[in-house]
């Protein structure tokens, strides 16, 4: 699914099959994950490939991987041009690209000095194909904030993730909601939160959550669209009174959420402020406007 015998993938500095590439069993993140990665999406435009914010990606990158003391030896602008090179040699358009830096041997909990970096592609729809999601309130809380860098994107911190999805597809929901360590509504497992109330969008604030950049994409253009959207911790309670919500993501672009345990929002999800977002969403990653990068 993710490769087959002609995949090319870009492994510290070369281009090489995906068959033939070798990673070190004894790397300390396969054991403890101590490595970083990162989901970037590009789309086929009518002006070429596009990869959507490619640049703030590989920046959040370098620096989750900085917070955890790793450094990456390329530039943001130098990873950007590589995910090109490796679109064109996989003969990609619409796909989903998938960097991790991972660290070399050591069973210990010591500094690693050997850092390895992989860039794959491949095609994949969206996560959530289902518009209209049941979602579930997790028994799983997000990190504390205190225990980890919550805000970077660190390979270990998704046991939470996994097992938050995995409790939620058990149950027969579609996705999981987490709470804070504080009991407040923070995320999905992959993705960010918003729900509408009286004409309204309210989101977690940073501090518990990963600051995504589709998140960010949407309060750019909300702001666009003159639509208030207030950043402020909610209990589950604010939620019983919502019209709407939606989860944002890179994989899952926007995805309406139908019910919370069982509850419909009041609204349908083409009749929310989400829906308007999400259409322009799809304007904006597919059009190139935010085009800097693209190749013909
Ligand atoms: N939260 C978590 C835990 C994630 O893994 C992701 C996906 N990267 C997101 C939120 C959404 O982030 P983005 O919009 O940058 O993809």
């Amino acid at each position: 699914m993710y490769y087959d015998k002609k995949t090319i993938v870009f492994h510290n500095g070369k281009f090489v099959k995906a068959m033939d590439a070798k990673a070190d069993l004894f790397s300390q993140t396969l054991h403890y994950g101590s490595g970083v990665f990162d989901g970037i999406r590009s789309y086929q435009t009518e002006s070429g490939i596009y990869a959507f914010k490619a640049l703030e990606h590989y920046q959040r990158v370098i620096d989750s991987a900085k917070r955890i003391h790793i450094k990456v030896k390329y530039t943001a602008e130098e990873l950007v041009n590589i995910t090109y090179q490796l679109l064109e040699e996989n003969n990609l358009g619409n796909a989903y690209i998938r960097p991790l830096v991972y660290l070399g041997p050591n069973m210990r909990l010591t500094k690693t000095d050997e850092v390895n970096i992989f860039i794959s592609a491949w095609k994949w729809s969206r996560y959530q194909m289902n518009d209209q999601l049941d979602v579930m309130l997790s028994s799983f809380q997000r990190p504390n904030p205190k225990a980890s860098y919550v805000d970077a994107k660190i390979s270990g911190h998704y046991i939470n993730s996994i097992l938050a999805t995995q409790e939620a597809k058990r149950k027969g929901f579609d996705e999981a909601l987490l709470l804070d360590s504080g009991g407040f509504v923070a995320q999905g497992p992959g993705d960010n939160f918003f729900f509408e109330k009286d004409g309204q969008l309210f989101t977690p604030p940073k501090g518990h959550i990963l600051p995504g950049i589709t998140r960010q994409t949407v309060l750019e253009i909300a702001k666009e669209l003159d639509i208030k959207v207030v950043e402020t911790l909610s209990t589950k309670e604010d939620l019983n009174e919502a019209d709407g919500a939606f989860f944002t993501g890179t994989a899952t672009e926007l995805a309406g959420i139908k019910s919370l345990n069982g509850k419909a929002f009041k609204k349908k999800w083409e009749d929310t402020i989400g829906f308007e977002l999400f259409k322009k969403y799809k304007q904006k990653v597919t059009h190139g406007e935010y085009n800097s990068y693209s190749i013909i």
